[in-house]
Formats: C-alpha cells, structure tokens, sequence
C-alpha cells in the first residue's frame, strides 16, 4: 500500500478522501489556497502545505505547485478528487512521469472519454445503445441542419469538451439550430478551450440513470448498480437516489452489463461513472463516461456496503478488486441531498458568510460528508456546495421520512441554503411517488420565486 498520499483538492471531497487513506493506515498531505487556511481538511490532514492564491487556476489547478507539493514532501500518489484536475489527461500524464501514481485510469483513456463524441464512438463500438444524434462532431450549419431533420427536433448541441451542463443548447427548428451552434460554440470554447459541438436528439422527460463501475488494473470489472440523478435544477444535480424508482430488474441488469461493456472496450480501471438518459417508454442511452470519484457516490456506497475510494486507492495500489459482482448486493435505499450556501428564494445566488451555530445531524442511517463546522467562513471563490447529507432507510418512504427529518434537524446559522428547497422536493407527491425526470424541479416546483 502507500505510504502517503496527497489530495489535490479541497472541501468535503478531501475530507471524504482522508478518511479513506487513514483507514488504510495511509499518512495524508492536504494542499490549500491562501482562501483556505482554516479549511477542516487542512485540519484534518496529517501534513498540509499551501499552494497558492485563491483563484483556482493559482492553486487547486496549479499543476506545477502540485508536483512540487508531492515532490518535495515524498508523497507516492495523488487523489485528484472530483472537478479540478481530475480529469485532466495533462495532470494524469504529469504525475506518471514524475513517478507519482495517479489515482485514477490511465491519461490515454481519460483523454477518450473526456472527449464526449469519442466516447460516443467508443459506446457505440461496444454495443451501447446511443441518444441518436451526430456521428461525431458536427462541423457546420449545413451538416447540422441535415441531421436535425433526419432525428426531428428538438435537439440539443452539446460541447465534445462540456461538463457541469454547460454548452449544451436546445433547438426547437433550423432557426433556433443556427443560434443555437453559435451560442454553444463561444461558450464552449470560453468554457473549456475547444469549440467541438456535436448533437444529439432532446429527450423528452427523461430519467438520469447512471451505473457506478469499478475495475482494477489487471482487468476485472465489476458494477454496483444504479442511481437515479433525475432531481436537477439547469442540468445540475440536486438530489440523488439508489436504486432507481424506475427501473425494472431486467432493464438494471442490461444496463450494468452494457456499462461493463462499455468500460472494458475503453480499457477502463479505477473507479468510473456511465451516465444514460432513460425515456418516457424504458428506453435507455448512453450520454457519457465519467472517469473519476462523482459527488454521488455515497448513495451507492449506503447500499452496497463498499468503501468506492478505499476501492479505489487499492486499485492504485496494484491489488484486485476485493468484491466479485455475485458479492454486489443492493439491500435498502439511500438519497444523498447537496446542500448548497445558495439562496433558493433568490434564484440560488450564492450565499457565502460565516456560520454561526452548526449542528450536524445523527441517529440511525444519517451521514454527512462536509467541511464546514461552527465560525467556519465560506469564501466565494470555489463551488457552493458545503455538505451532503446521505441518508439510508429499508425502503424509499422510509429514506424519505428520514432524510426530512436529518434536514430539519441541520442547523447552519447565518446561511441560506437550498435545505428548505430540498424538504420541498421531499414533500412532493409526485416526487413521493418517484415520477421524476430530469425537468421535474421546473415543472413540479416553482423554482423562480
Ligand atoms: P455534463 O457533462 O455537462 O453534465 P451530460 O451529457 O451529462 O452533461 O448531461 C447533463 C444533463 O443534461 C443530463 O442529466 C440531462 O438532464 C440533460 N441532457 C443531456 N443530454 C440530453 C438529451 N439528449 N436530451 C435531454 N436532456 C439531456
């Protein structure tokens, strides 16, 4: 195993990272921003170094400070965490050849998949089945155009290069379509530094559905079933769910043998995410492959019982998988709700401030994965997220009940947060009754007060 490892990241994801290396007796070194002094990972770490200014791209994407970090204070690999430089195939590249392990798959496959028509042609390769769309990138209105008419409209355009649901734009006919791939285009290229757009047909009212794979070096894949990310305010994630309300056990089986498929033909190892999109009729499609640790992956780790970044650290590592699929159980129900420091009654504008009092939930089937606590001051300069309350409970009414009682129980003083949107959700009926698709906050909750 490591003797140490350093996370190249911050907040909760750092923290959730530190645990899983004390509990393998790994020795941690966090890095932080000048912003990020007092942050609980910093605490919480057995050594921590500062790496530069606030701005990101000073610090948390700095990737030379980071190599220096590791470098200088002998750690043996890094944990890039979710967002930052986790799936960036420069970084993944740049470890290995300092001789420090990325914890993650290999930059070759993190450069495939992160190129999001790629990985539809590599999908496609393997049998997936595909939102039907471009073969690849779409190059002009005219080619555009043309395939528009052959799938119908709308369409959506969407970024080779998107993540975190920008550059993607809905085109309802071939006017909208033109405004459309100019829009997308420049934000595309603003957002991630490369204009590529490809398109796929809009589904109407659907489920996100995604499959948590793991896989080791020496080839052995496994899946841990589903979870249901249908609950998203403007193509973000707000609520997250596993097993899914909507899938059929026939219909979750075919889609983990196909996600496995998927991973296998990408030579895929570490812990990975295939993402589907699920219609009104059962039918489901590939949309992309994630290829890192996702904000979400407790609710599979509630019914499961798997530790996904223990998992994922041995893999690293070099030792095989310590679960075979017939070991993969999924017993109960478990929702894990983002808290975000955003106001909900003023459109969800961030709400950074210092907390007052700070009273973490408990009892039976709660977890709270966060880095804030009591005074703790949230700076504007990083995402708004502070924690995740993840609950599980023997059925879903069961998890529901509880995840409204942990969240009446949060007190985060002085902060608005999207808790009171949350309990709104939760006390839906349709949502009770898990009629969700990805539009469900639009049309189910009045989200613009
Ligand atoms: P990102 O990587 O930016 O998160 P994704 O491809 O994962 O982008 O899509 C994010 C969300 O956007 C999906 O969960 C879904 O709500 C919506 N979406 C993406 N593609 C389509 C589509 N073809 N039809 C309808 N909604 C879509």
């Amino acid at each position: 195993m490591f003797s140490s490892v350093l996370i190249a990241n911050r907040g909760e994801i750092a923290v959730r990272v530190i645990r899983a290396c004390k509990e393998l007796g790994i020795e941690t070194i966090a890095v932080y921003s000048t912003a990020d002094r007092d942050s609980l990972h910093v605490k919480m770490a057995d050594r921590a170094v500062c790496i530069g200014g606030p701005a990101a791209r000073d610090s948390y994407l700095n990737m030379s400070n980071l190599i220096a970090a590791a470098r200088n204070l002998g750690a043996e690999a890094i944990h890039p965490g979710y967002g930052f430089l986790a799936e960036n195939p420069h970084f993944a590249n740049l470890c290995q050849t300092h001789g420090i392990k990325f914890i993650g798959p290999q930059a070759d496959v993190i450069e495939a998949l992160g190129d999001k028509a790629k990985a539809r042609e590599i999908a496609r390769a393997a049998g997936v089945p595909l939102v039907p769309g471009s073969d690849g990138v779409v190059h002009n209105y005219e080619e555009a155009e043309e395939i528009a008419e052959n799938i119908g409209y709308p369409v959506i355009i969407k970024a080779s290069a998107g993540g975190g649901g920008k550059g993607m734009r809905l085109a309802h006919s071939p006017k909208g379509l033109k405004e459309a791939l100019i829009t997308a285009r420049l934000e595309a290229g603003a957002a991630f530094g490369n204009e590529d757009l490809y398109i796929e047909k809009y589904i109407e009212e659907p489920r996100h559905i995604e499959i948590q794979i793991l896989g080791d070096e020496t080839g052995n894949l496994i899946h841990l079933g589903e979870r249901d990310c249908s609950i998203q305010r403007r193509n973000q994630k707000l609520l997250e769910e596993s097993p899914s309300s909507g899938l059929d056990p026939s219909t979750r089986e075919k889609m983990g043998q196909l996600a496995l498929d998927t991973a296998q033909a990408a030579g895929y190892f570490s812990a990975g995410t295939v993402e589907f999109l699920v219609d009104k009729y059962g039918q489901f499609f590939f949309i992309e492959m994630n290829t890192r640790i996702q904000v979400e992956h407790p609710v599979s780790e509630m019914v499961t019982g798997v530790d996904i970044v223990k998992e994922q650290i041995r893999i690293a590592a070099g030792y095989p998988l310590s679960y075979a699929q017939e070991d993969i159980k999924i017993e109960g129900w478990a929702i894990e709700c983002r808290v975000n420091a955003e106001d909900p009654r003023r459109n969800f504008q961030p709400s950074p401030g210092t907390i007052g009092q700070y009273i973490v939930p408990g009892g039976p089937g709660v977890r709270v994965d966060s880095s804030v606590y009591a005074n703790y001051t949230i700076t504007p300069y990083y995402d708004s997220m502070l924690a995740k309350v993840i609950v599980w409970g023997k059925d879903r009414p069961e998890a529901i009940q509880r995840m409204k009682r942990a969240l009446n129980e949060y007190v985060i003083e002085n902060i608005p947060t999207t808790i009171p949107f949350h309990l709104m959700v939760l006390d839906n009926a349709f949502f009770q009754r898990g009629e969700v698709y990805t539009n469900f906050i639009q049309r189910r909750i009045s989200d613009e007060r």
